[in-house]
């Protein structure tokens, strides 16, 4: 029998990637991509361009998506099941199980007055539907001029033009597209919160600990001059404000920035007072990552929209949806516009709501005493972190750890000191961070810590 042709004349996936296909905020020819092999519970297994093989753990869960590992088999179960029945169909006109029991298990899930679900394809465009529904909320309710939008500076709300244009506007480089992207309104950035264990420090009860003008509270000084700041501009710029969209509690790909719940309650009454809808953007923060349900839990706020997405479906396809309250929902059906004007070609996709449906069915009450012990876990493996002189800040709010440094990562130097330690992360800016699947075990978590501390050290020192 003649041997197969030897791997030398066949070019390896990295050659093939190379200059032929684009991958997120890199250049065509940047720094070449690691090859995935295999994948399996919270592990990949990699191939480096030069050829070398990784088994390591996800500290990542690939962007935040697979909660419960990879290949599980309940939700590859699931999928399979679908692709049995049908695995898509239109949805103008039609319906399908998938799609009704992912959205009665949205809403039974949801705070409380969030009661009708939009079905999205991804969570850039939930964030655009949200946005869609505003405007059409309030031309409904008589004030069709309202069509702006109040954000947070610091804040990520997705990649597509609407999404953008509510994102930080030097981070999201808006410069560069004056004429894609629409002028908004920003607030500045909430002052950073205290964490401690991987809770939010000194809560209380979160209503209580919630007024940002109690001159008891130490940090309240930053948090009075933050509420006098938006409320300042909300009242200027109320007239032309469809809503306020805010991701709740954790500022995720702007930076990894935890913030008082304070600020969350202080939004929805300016919300209140000034006729403006909240809009809670919990795609990264929703079922269980920052150690609450949502984010929003956090403040016992609950939003008039809300947007979920990433974790959705375990991490198995993209998926969004966006909630919305009854008086919303009533109000636009009253008018004379009563649709919602957005209807995605895979609006629904059966497969996705399948996994999506079989991923809540997972997240039981236990979820939060895992999510709980993950944290405790990250706080006690990252604190060497703090000994580091490249380090400025380490803090920890549920299954989210952060090392922050006090310089631009060398990502392609990290990411190959935390493979040599058995672990992918994929730093950016000057972050260093883990977002782990749910199911990691102790003894993973105290090992995403140790590489991460070890990859710093070596790389930055
Ligand atoms: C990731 C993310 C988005 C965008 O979701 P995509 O699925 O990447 O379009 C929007 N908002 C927040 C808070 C996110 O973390």
């Amino acid at each position: 029998m003649r041997d197969v042709a030897p791997a030398r004349t066949v070019r390896s996936l990295t050659d093939r990637d190379r200059g032929l296909v684009w991958h997120p905020y890199a250049p065509l020819r940047g720094p070449d991509p690691y090859a995935v092999l295999a994948a399996g519970g919270v592990r990949l297994t990699l191939e480096s361009p030069r050829g070398e093989r990784h088994e390591v753990i996800d500290a990542m869960s690939s962007w935040w998506c697979a909660i419960h590992g990879y290949r599980h088999p309940v939700l590859d179960a699931a999928v399979r099941g679908q692709v049995d029945r049908f695995s898509h169909v239109m949805f103008g006109g039609l319906t399908h199980e998938p799609a009704v029991a992912l959205a009665e298990r949205l809403v039974e899930r949801a705070p409380g007055p969030l009661g009708h679900v939009f079905f999205a394809d991804s969570g850039s465009v939930s964030v655009e539907v949200a946005m869609k529904l505003a405007v059409q909320y309030q031309a409904a309710a008589g004030a069709p001029q309202r069509q702006r939008f109040a954000a947070l500076r610091g804040a990520y709300h997705g990649d597509t033009t609407g999404a953008m244009s509510l994102c930080d506007p030097v981070d999201g480089m808006h410069s560069l597209f004056p004429g894609l992207v629409a002028d908004q309104l920003f607030l500045p950035r909430p002052p950073a919160a205290a964490t401690a264990g991987g809770t939010l420090a000194d809560l209380g009860n979160p209503t209580d600990a919630a007024d940002p003008a109690d001159p008891a509270d130490p940090g309240s000084a930053e948090l009075r001059r933050w509420a006098a700041e938006a409320e300042e501009l909300i009242a200027r710029h109320a007239d032309t404000l469809a809503a306020i969209v805010v991701e709740p509690v954790l500022q995720g790909a702007g930076g990894m920035h935890v913030y008082p719940p304070a600020c969350l309650i202080a939004l929805r009454r300016l919300a209140d007072e000034h006729g403006l809808l909240l809009i809670a953007d919990e795609i990264a923060t929703a079922f269980g990552r920052t150690g609450r349900w949502f984010g929003g839990d956090w403040a016992g706020v609950a939003p008039d929209v809300m947007c979920v997405g990433k974790a959705l479906t375990g991490g198995y396809m993209t998926l969004a949806a966006v909630l919305c309250s009854g008086r919303v929902a009533e109000a636009i059906t009253a008018s004379p516009q009563p649709a919602l004007l957005h209807g995605p070609t895979f609006m629904a996709n059966p497969l996705a709501c399948a996994v999506a449906g079989a991923s809540l069915d997972l997240l039981d009450e236990a979820l939060l005493d895992r999510v709980g012990t993950i944290g405790r876990g990250l706080s006690h493996a990252l604190q060497p972190a703090r000994e580091l002189g490249s380090v400025a800040d380490v803090r920890v709010l549920g299954a989210v750890g952060v090392v922050q440094l006090r310089e631009p990562v060398d990502v392609v130097a990290v990411t190959r000191a935390a493979l040599a330690r058995g672990v992918w992360v994929r730093p950016f800016r000057d972050l260093v961070y883990t977002m782990p699947p749910y199911v990691c075990e102790p003894g993973e978590v105290e090992a995403i810590g140790a590489a991460i501390v070890g990859a710093v050290a070596e790389v930055h020192g």
